[in-house]
């Protein structure tokens, strides 16, 4: 996941309200640019690349239709379902791929708490728990740590995992592993099997790259850290910024 709290001190967040405010009707996908540069092209939550030219493609659900391309979607983090004072209310929008915000998120949004009452008002969004961790708005490194884990047919893939044990920020990193399957990636897979395939070897390509930087970060090895960062361009994820907030953990 990728840290986006600077999103709305970034220098080109004003022109993008402005075309935003002024484009009829108002086309939250004036925002995308803002947030692709604050993310380095990629998804804020499953961290697959959003560069054009490189986008991951699976095969389609239905049967002669062409290849689904995974790409940047703008999504409105409190649904429009439930929430539809908040569809062009900018502080609601977060860059998505498309698998992310269409075929795992969808129009979910669990609450923290027994007998939840939904907002129906921004000033009563306040008093809501949301299980889903916001990029933008959220502490990501006190709700997850990195880990390093072994699938059952010995593959081994990156994921992340709740950083606390019980309470709300425990059920929070939890929820949102669980909805959107970026740990613990067979127990929760997706039932579509193309669609869980391209996530687990995702997962499988983020440990390819970091596999070196962990053993390294967890001996110490501060020269063999540096030039696998600089020499697989690291610094463009958000895993890297979680494990040198020393929250990673290698089951492998
Ligand atoms: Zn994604």
């Amino acid at each position: 996941m990728i840290d986006m709290r600077t999103l709305y001190q970034h220098r080109d967040y004003p022109a993008a309200l402005q075309n935003f405010n002024s484009s009829i009707p108002k086309k939250w996908s004036k925002f995308q640019g803002v947030h692709l540069a604050v993310t380095n092209h990629r998804c804020p939550i499953c961290e697959c690349t959003l560069k054009n030219g490189q986008l991951l493609t699976r095969p389609s659900s239905k049967s002669g239709k062409p290849p689904v391309q995974v790409e940047a979607t703008v999504d409105h983090y409190r649904p429009q379902r439930y929430y539809p004072f908040l569809e062009f209310e900018d502080k609601n929008y977060i860059l998505m791929c498309s698998e992310c915000n269409n075929i795992y998120k969808g129009s979910e949004f669990p609450i923290f708490g027994t007998q939840v009452t939904r907002a129906t008002t921004v000033a009563e969004l306040i008093a809501e728990q949301p299980l889903i961790a916001s990029p933008v708005n959220d502490n990501i490194f006190d709700l997850f740590k990195v880990v390093a884990r072994r699938l059952t047919n010995g593959r081994k893939v990156l994921e992340l995992t709740p950083k606390h044990t019980s309470g709300y920020l425990h059920e929070k990193a939890l929820a949102t592993i669980k909805l959107f399957g970026i740990g613990e990636c067979e127990v929760n897979a997706h039932s579509n099997a193309n669609v869980k395939t391209l996530r687990v070897n995702l997962l499988r390509s983020h440990f390819s790259m970091f596999e070196n930087f962990i053993n390294a970060y967890q001996n110490q090895d501060v020269p063999k850290m540096r030039s696998e960062i600089t020499n697989k361009k690291l610094d463009s994820y958000g895993f890297l910024k979680i494990i040198l907030a020393n929250n990673v953990t290698n089951l492998t």
